[in-house]
C-alpha cells in the first residue's frame, strides 16, 4: 500500500483529494497549518500533522514518521486580489516555505512530488484554449509564485532526481458527498451565488459586463473537484516529470454559471452588474489533450449543471461550512 503525504489536506481541493486517495486504498497523512483549512475537513481515516511549512523541523519530523512514497503539495495562498495587496505573503508561503518542503523531501529520499499549480501562471494568454506550449507571463504575484515554484521543481528534478508533476488547475468547483468548499473569505463565484440561494446574501455581483465575450462576462473552465482529484491520483503512476493544464476544455460565462445556479436551486438569484475585478483575463479555457493522452485522464463531470448540483447538495447540508470556529 502506498503512502501519500498531503500538504494543505485540510483545504478545499486537498481534503477531497485525501478522501479519494483513501477510497482508492492509499494510506494518507495530512500536513496543514489550518490557516485556511479546517480540522473538520481532514478525513478521519488520515493521520494529521498540524504544522507550518515555514518550520523545517516539523516537516522533517512528518517526513521521517510517514515515510511517504509521494508528496502532494496543495498548501498555498491562492487569492489573486490578496496577492496584489500583499505579495510578500505569496512569495514567502508559496515559494520559500515550498522550498523547505522540497529540501526535507530530498534529504529524506523522496522520489515523487505532485504540485498544485494554476492557469494563472499564463497571465493573459495569446490564444485560447491554453495548451502547455504557451508562454507563461503571470500578471499577479499569485501566478508568479506558482510559476517560480514550477521552475524550482525542474531544477530539483535535474539536480536531485526528484520527479514531479505540476497540475495547472483551471477553476475547481463542486463537492464530494462529504467535503466541500468553505473559504474563510469567500471570493469565488459559485459559492457566492449559492449563498444567495441559501439566503445568506442578498445578491451576487457580476464583475464586469464589457468583456470581449458573447455575453460580456468572463469565461472560465470549471472542473469538478472529483475530476481534479483523479488527475492527482493518475499523476502518481507516471515516472516522468511534466506539467499539465487541467481543465475540461469547456467554457462557461459568469452569466451562464448564475443561470445554472438558478436552475439547480430553483431560486431567483439577484445578480448586480458591477465593474470588473483587477487582473481578470476575459477567457481561460484549458486544452486538455496532453493530460488526456499522457496520464489517461478523462473528466466524468463536464456539465456546469452537474458541478453546481454537487456544490449545492454540500452547501445545503453545511450552510455554515465547517463551522465558524477557527478549527
Ligand atoms: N466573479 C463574479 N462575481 C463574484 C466572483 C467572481 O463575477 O462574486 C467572476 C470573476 O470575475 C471571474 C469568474 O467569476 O471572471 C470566476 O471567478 P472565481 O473567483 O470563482 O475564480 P478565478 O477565475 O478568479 O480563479
Amino acid at each position: 500500500m502506498k503512502t501519500i503525504l498531503v500538504t494543505g489536506g485540510a483545504g478545499y481541493i486537498g481534503s477531497i483529494c485525501v478522501e479519494q486517495l483513501l477510497d482508492q486504498n492509499y494510506k494518507v497523512a495530512v500536513f496543514d497549518n489550518l490557516s485556511e483549512g479546517h480540522r473538520k475537513a481532514v478525513d478521519p481515516r488520515a493521520e494529521f500533522f498540524q504544522g507550518d511549512l515555514a518550520d523545517r523541523t516539523v516537516i522533517r519530523h512528518a517526513m521521517e514518521e510517514v515515510k511517504p512514497d509521494a508528496v502532494m503539495h496543495f498548501a498555498a495562498n491562492a487569492l489573486v486580489g490578496e496577492s496584489m495587496e500583499n505579495p510578500s505573503k505569496y512569495f514567502r508561503n508559496n515559494v520559500a516555505s515550498g522550498i523547505n518542503l522540497l529540501d526535507m523531501a530530498v534529504e529524506t529520499g523522496l522520489k515523487k512530488f505532485v504540485f498544485s499549480s494554476t492557469c494563472a501562471t499564463f497571465g493573459i494568454p495569446e490564444r485560447v484554449p491554453l495548451d502547455e506550449s504557451l508562454p507563461q507571463n503571470p500578471i499577479n504575484p499569485y501566478g508568479e509564485s506558482k510559476l517560480l515554484f514550477e521552475k524550482i521543481l525542474r531544477w530539483y528534478d535535474e539536480c536531485h532526481g526528484l520527479k514531479y508533476v505540476a497540475l495547472r488547475y483551471f477553476n475547481a468547483a463542486g463537492a464530494s458527498k462529504v467535503f466541500g468548499e468553505d473559504h474563510r473569505v469567500e471570493t469565488h463565484l459559485i459559492p457566492n451565488v449559492l449563498k444567495v440561494a441559501l439566503g445568506q446574501r442578498e445578491s451576487v455581483d457580476i464583475l464586469g459586463t464589457d468583456y470581449p465575450t458573447p455575453d460580456g462576462t468572463c469565461i472560465r473552465d470549471y472542473i469538478h473537484v472529483l475530476d481534479l482529484a483523479q488527475a492527482h491520483i493518475l499523476a502518481l503512476a507516471t515516472s516522468e516529470s511534466g506539467q499539465f493544464n487541467l481543465g475540461t476544455g469547456g467554457g462557461t460565462s459568469v452569466r451562464e454559471v448564475i443561470d445554472a445556479c438558478r436552475a439547480v436551486t430553483g431560486c431567483d438569484i439577484t445578480a448586480l452588474e458591477k465593474p470588473p475585478r483587477r487582473g481578470d483575463p476575459p477567457r481561460l479555457v484549458a486544452a486538455s489533450d496532453k493530460i488526456r493522452s499522457v496520464l489517461g485522464w478523462t473528466p466524468k463531470y463536464q456539465e456546469i449543471r452537474t458541478i453546481v448540483e454537487s456544490a449545492w447538495a454540500w452547501h445545503q447540508q453545511h450552510p455554515h461550512g465547517y463551522g465558524k470556529q477557527k478549527n
